[in-house]
């Protein structure tokens, strides 16, 4: 099937809908950005790619970067991982409390802020400097040797993240976090704040299609087990109270942020990336999860 014909077609039409999405603005960095933005970039396992309209633009991939430190810290601890965090979906909105009581700080899933940041302490725990280790992983990972962490991003969430904050210290009081809550948390917003184009970001992904391993020269990022067991998380809480929706409407493993961005995973096919930063009330960009719907449902690229 050709997929550029399709990927076009569907990039003119879902330009057309009237977007009713809203930029996020509680990072206030994040509303400093074009909200007309729309791009879309898919990679296959050949390398070889397609995209449309904004698709070279960088934005902030937020919470896409769970999925990496995920991938590192699973790579570490192997499956020990799940006794500090859950795989089950939350039904919450990604920054929520709610849960963590109930569950005695351990985190519904690696996707929810809560879950990301128990995994922000793992690598702490488990690396002699966090910050320094995940970005060279995610350089490797992407093919990206001058990745570098957003200040601007990162310093605009460290003086707003106060629900960040609650939860890194809730989880802290209920003896799930080892470090320190500063050092976890400043890690965290970092972590969130790196920025690539939705060709470099369906390009870094493409591992997770391709059996833990890199495209570009064959080595192994984390096993296959490990990389069916990372689709299947995001498959189902990739979207925090939309996994179920997104699962329906697009039937493709995924991941979204809070700067707009989706990535979502075709095993054994390709990885791609939307961008458009307005988001629907789940805090999930509006046009990126239509264009993702349409793109699936009038092709066969879907994994059902
Ligand atoms: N950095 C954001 C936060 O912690 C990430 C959330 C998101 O992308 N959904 O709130």
């Amino acid at each position: 099937m050709n997929y550029k014909a399709i990927i076009e077609k569907v990039f003119v039409e879902t330009k057309r809908v009237p977007n009713n999405g809203k930029i996020a603005t509680y990072i206030p960095e994040l509303a400093n950005v074009d909200p007309t933005m729309f791009g879309v970039h898919m990679t296959d396992l050949k390398g070889e790619g397609f995209g449309m309209g904004d698709n070279l633009e960088k934005f902030s991939i937020q919470s896409i970067a769970k999925v990496l430190s995920l991938t590192l810290a699973y790579k570490i601890v192997g499956e020990k991982i799940w006794k500090r965090v859950d795989v089950e979906p939350s039904g919450t909105k990604f920054d929520s409390l709610l849960l963590l009581e109930v569950h005695k700080g351990i985190p519904r899933n690696p996707f929810v802020n809560s879950g990301a940041i128990v995994i922000c302490d793992i690598l702490i725990s488990h690396l002699k400097d966090a910050k320094v280790e995940f970005l060279e992983f995610v350089r490797d990972v992407s093919n990206l040797p001058d990745l570098v962490y957003s200040d601007k991003i990162a310093d605009s969430e460290k003086a707003h993240g106060y629900r960040n904050v609650a939860l890194c210290n809730f989880i802290k009081s209920l003896g799930n976090i080892e470090n320190d809550p500063t050092e976890v948390l400043d890690f965290y917003f970092d972590m969130c704040s790196l920025e690539m184009n939705c060709q470099q970001l369906s390009h870094t992904m493409t591992y997770l299609a391709n059996g833990g391993r890199k495209i570009t020269d064959g080595s192994k990022i984390i096993t296959k087990p490990q990389s069916k067991r990372m689709n299947a998380l995001m498959l189902t809480c990739g979207f925090y109270d939309e996994s179920g929706e997104f699962a329906f409407k697009v039937g493709l493993p995924g991941k979204s942020g809070v700067g707009g961005g989706i990535v979502a995973v075709y095993p054994q096919h390709y990885a791609i990336a939307v961008w458009s930063p307005k988001l629907n009330p789940n805090g999930n960009s509006f046009l990126g999860m239509k264009f993702l719907e349409e793109f699936t449902t009038h092709s066969d690229f879907t994994i059902f």
